[in-house]
């Protein structure tokens, strides 16, 4: 059965795209740690390990998650993207890109942020403005 990510890859579930490619696809987490919190997918391995992607998938995920980091950056006031890669929850290889203000907000035990429709819309078309500029 397909994951969850792969479905929101495939627009069979709703998502806050924020960039895409053939073989990657970058969304809004729907409970951020903070605002531009995006994750980084592959749309065609399902492996729930990222050190379990063969080697050519691993280094364009990153390449692609470096392209959308940069996007964030330009769009949403931060000091720098954070990068953590944890696959506690969702069984499908994902990078957490998360814009920082200060190390806290890279603490996954703290409360996670409430925010409106509008506002993931609004965030994650900015974000996409930013990497077509790329
Ligand atoms: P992890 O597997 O890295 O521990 O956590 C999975 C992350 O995916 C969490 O931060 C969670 O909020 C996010 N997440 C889980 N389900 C969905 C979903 O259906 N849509 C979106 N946009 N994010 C999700």
């Amino acid at each position: 059965m397909a994951t969850i990510f792969t479905k929101i890859a495939k627009g069979e579930i709703p998502s806050y795209k924020v960039a895409e490619n053939d073989d990657y696809y970058a969304f809004l987490d729907i409970n951020p740690l903070a605002a531009g919190h995006t994750l980084v997918i592959p749309k065609h391995v399902e492996d729930d390990y990222i050190f379990h992607l063969e080697e050519d998938v691993y280094l364009g995920l990153c390449a692609f998650a470096r392209k959308v980091a940069v996007a964030i950056k330009a769009a949403v006031p931060c000091k720098r993207v954070g990068v953590a890669v944890l696959g506690m929850e969702v069984p499908h290889v994902h990078i957490h890109l998360v814009p920082l203000s200060s190390e806290s907000d890279l603490d996954f035990r703290k409360e996670k942020l409430a925010m409106t429709a509008d506002e993931f819309a609004a965030i994650a078309a900015s974000i996409q403005k930013e990497y077509e500029k790329l």
